[in-house]
């Protein structure tokens, strides 16, 4: 195991300003910790920028709206500030989590006045899986839980709560030496994995399921568009499990996962092909920056501390203008 999450020696935004590392605390009784009133983003920056940054930002802003309350920093804000950590922490190739909770002001199911927190890490990730089993296929579990009914939680959000049967999953997969788990929908089709959406490949077609009882991910939405930039066809359908059968390809998307195939998901095989490696490639292409760093911290000029040049990081915190 590494280093602890709460060792690593850097810099976190938080609530408005860079802390050291280690001052990054809330109290235990958080109305984020007790009843899952946060919402969060994963990222990743390629050579000093953040790909999707807007759209991430945007997400989040959503997630906490679907929650029942309101990021109080701007899209520009939560962008700069985000550009901010990667910069300041010295890691143009980095994981990037940004994350909003309830506060402590009340602690009972209904917190409606709650102060907002907002707060935002970096880290190295090279690679979410191991790089050797990258171009040969990972092993997939299927879960026993199922993603749930949109009617019966905000299945859109990418909202904690959401990932409670997702470590479950994974944790059980992980003890039968998968490195990941498949879960179904709550009507039996194929729904995503435990942080990935999955695509199959069949005749030069890509089917993956419609995107409407769980997360509908950047990532996702990239390779679709990658994939039809190139005149490939991408299907977007209800796919029930006893089809993997007829896939010859299989691959799963995130920002941390970025593509990658997969081999087996529990008796279906894959042989991962020349389709998922041109998409792993245009992928790879497309995530690094085009032109020098688009974010500015002009977003943040309202609040001090934040030069990137400036290495007296304060910790003491203070809100910047909304
Ligand atoms: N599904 C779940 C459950 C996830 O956690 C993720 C990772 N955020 C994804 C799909 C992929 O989303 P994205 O491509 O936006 O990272």
């Amino acid at each position: 195991m590494g280093v602890s999450f709460d060792k690593i020696d850097g810099f976190i935004w938080f609530d408005g300003k860079l802390v050291p590392w280690a001052d990054a605390n809330v109290h235990v009784l958080t109305h984020g910790l007790h009843y899952a009133s946060c919402v969060f983003e994963g990222e990743r920056a390629y050579s000093g920028s953040i790909f999707k940054s807007r759209e991430h930002s945007e997400r989040l802003k959503r997630s906490a709206q679907i929650l029942d309350f309101e990021i109080p920093y701007s899209i520009a804000e939560v962008d700069a500030a985000k550009q901010l950590v990667i910069d300041r922490n010295g890691l143009p190739d980095a994981y990037v989590r940004a994350f909003a909770w309830r506060g402590s002001e009340m602690m009972g199911v209904s917190a409606p006045t709650n102060s907002i927190h907002v707060a935002i890490a970096c880290w190295t990730w090279p690679s979410y899986f191991d790089p050797a089993e990258r171009l040969k296929g990972i092993r997939i579990g299927l879960a026993e839980y199922r993603r749930p009914d949109p009617r019966t939680i905000p299945a859109l959000a990418k909202a904690s709560g959401l990932y409670m049967i997702c470590t479950i999953s994974k944790h059980i997969a992980e003890r039968k030496g998968y490195a990941e788990a498949l879960m179904l929908d709550w009507e039996g089709r194929i729904a995503e994995c435990t942080s990935a959406n999955v695509f199959f490949i069949k005749d030069g077609k890509v089917h993956t399921p419609i995107a409407d009882c769980f997360l509908d991910g950047i990532t996702r939405q990239t390779v679709i568009d990658l994939a039809r930039r190139r005149g490939i066809e991408v299907i977007e359908r209800r796919i029930m499990p006893d089809e993997m059968s007829n896939f010859s390809e299989c691959f799963i998307t995130g920002s941390a996962a970025e593509i990658t195939p997969v081999s087996e998901i529990a008796h279906w095989r894959f042989t991962p092909g020349a389709l998922s490696k041109q998409l792993m490639e245009d992928y790879s292409a497309e995530v690094q920056p085009r032109n020098t760093k688009a974010v500015a911290y002009s977003a943040l000029a309202s609040s001090q501390n934040t030069s990137p040049s400036d290495s007296s990081v304060s910790s003491q915190r203070k809100d910047i203008s909304g």
